[in-house]
Order: C-alpha cells, then structure tokens, then sequence
C-alpha cells in the first residue's frame, strides 16, 4: 500500500506582537501556527503530514487536492458568522477571513472529488458550514482548563455509525476546547456522537465514504487507543488506490 500525503490546515495566523521573537531568528512577522500534534499523530498512522497554508485561490486548492490523498482540518479561531448568515454576538472570538474562505473552498473542493476528510474542532465546524450549517457562536461548559491529554467529558456514539464502527465503541470520554458548536446541521450531513448536555459532538457525511467530524481534539488523546483507531482508519481510507477513479470522476 502506498503511503499517502495527508494535507493538515493551519490553525492560526498569528501576529508579531503575539509572540516572543528570539534575536537569532527571523525577524518579527505574520506567522502560521500548527500544534505538532497534529502532523504527528497523522505520522504515527503512517501517513506523511503536508501542512497547508491558507491560499487565496481556488486553482492552488485544485493543485493540492490532485497530489494529496486526504485532508485533515485542524482547530482554529472562530469562524465568521456571515459565513452562515448572521450577524456577529459580542462573545465572538477573533476570526480569521484569510483562513475563512480558504477552508471553506478547500472543503467544498475535496467533498466535490469524495477525498477522506477527518474535521477536528474548528474543522467539524468549517465541514457543516461549508455545507451550509450555522453554529451557536457561545455557549457555556465545554471549555476546559485541563491540559489536552486528560479526558473532561464523555460522548455517546450512535451505534452503526462510521464512527463508532471505527472507535469499536459507542461510548468515549473525550477533551473539550471549543466555545462554540453545530446548531443547523448543514446539507448531507447526519450527528453521530452527542455530549452528555446535547451538543452535537460527532457528525458524518451521508453522501461520501470518509468524511468524520468531531468535535474533540482526537490528536491530542493518543493515550486513548479509541482515538489511535480514528486516525489509523483515516490514513487506511487515504491509502486505498480507488483515489485514482475517484479523481478521475471528478475530472
Ligand atoms: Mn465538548
């Protein structure tokens, strides 16, 4: 089996005056940011981790999705709610438009070609808007101040979903560093995971073969081996050699 090129999101864009600059290195500019977790965790399934800067054009996107074999989004700032049709609430976060539209299009062009997508926090949330969901802009209780390895609250799978199939269980205890979460579910998309309080924590497309949200740091709990299992299946999904009709069905 081919080993498979794994396109990972930037999570933020962060300014000078953000962080400390050391007088070796480069001077004080606008900066990506990107936990390692992430291209390792993507590493440790065996898959090889391209790290994607937000683009401003939707030929460049087209060019990276010929080359890659999955994408996964990673977490990140809010997204913008005119991106879903309302207007902003006071206990928005800072947004991003340069990562806004760029994840959106990048989304829309890998679910057009049935590419594996696995959405964690920001990204589960990009995934439903893109498919024209909205998101509750604040909400109480799922922030935590534990670090990211220590689990804070459970989530029930719904049993026969790709999911739990994939997790080999239906119920998870999971960490949670999102203020915000899926209200409208978006187009072709169904909830398979639900926190104790309601919140939507898991979803899937209907329509294509891999594509998983959740909305848990999974790359974060690799002590758990439920959450090994997600990523080892969505670099398996990545390495299948149907890509190759696949592409050339979207083409
Ligand atoms: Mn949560």
């Amino acid at each position: 089996m081919a080993v498979p090129l794994i396109g990972i999101t930037t999570s933020e864009l962060r300014n000078p005056r953000e962080h400390v600059n050391r007088p070796e290195s480069e001077p004080p500019m606008r900066e990506l940011a990107l936990g390692l977790t992430y291209p390792q965790a993507i590493a440790r399934a065996g898959g090889v981790p391209v790290v994607i800067p937000p683009f401003t054009s939707d030929e460049s996107i087209a060019a990276l999705l010929e080359r890659v074999d999955g994408v996964c989004l990673a977490g990140g700032p809010d997204i913008h709610p005119s991106l879903y049709g309302q207007e902003p609430s006071d206990a928005l976060g800072p947004t991003e438009p340069a990562l806004d539209g760029s994840e959106i299009a990048l989304t829309r062009m890998a679910l057009d070609r049935d590419l594996p997508l696995l959405c964690i926090c920001r990204g589960l949330q990009v995934l439903n808007v893109a498919r024209g969901g909205t998101l509750i802009q604040d909400l109480p209780g799922h922030r935590q101040t534990e670090p990211g390895r220590l689990p804070t609250h459970s989530v029930r799978l719904e049993a026969g979903s790709r999911l739990a199939e994939t997790m080999g269980t239906t119920e998870l205890e999971v960490n949670s560093f999102h203020h915000q979460a899926i209200d409208v579910l978006g187009d072709r998309l169904r909830p398979t995971g639900w926190s104790e309080d309601g919140l939507i924590e898991a979803i899937e497309a209907t329509d294509r073969d891999f594509v998983i949200g959740v909305q848990w740091h999974a790359e974060g709990l690799l002590d758990a081996v439920e959450q090994h299992a997600l990523f080892d299946a969505f670099t398996a999904e990545c390495a299948r050699p149907r890509r190759r009709t696949r592409r050339s069905r979207a083409a």
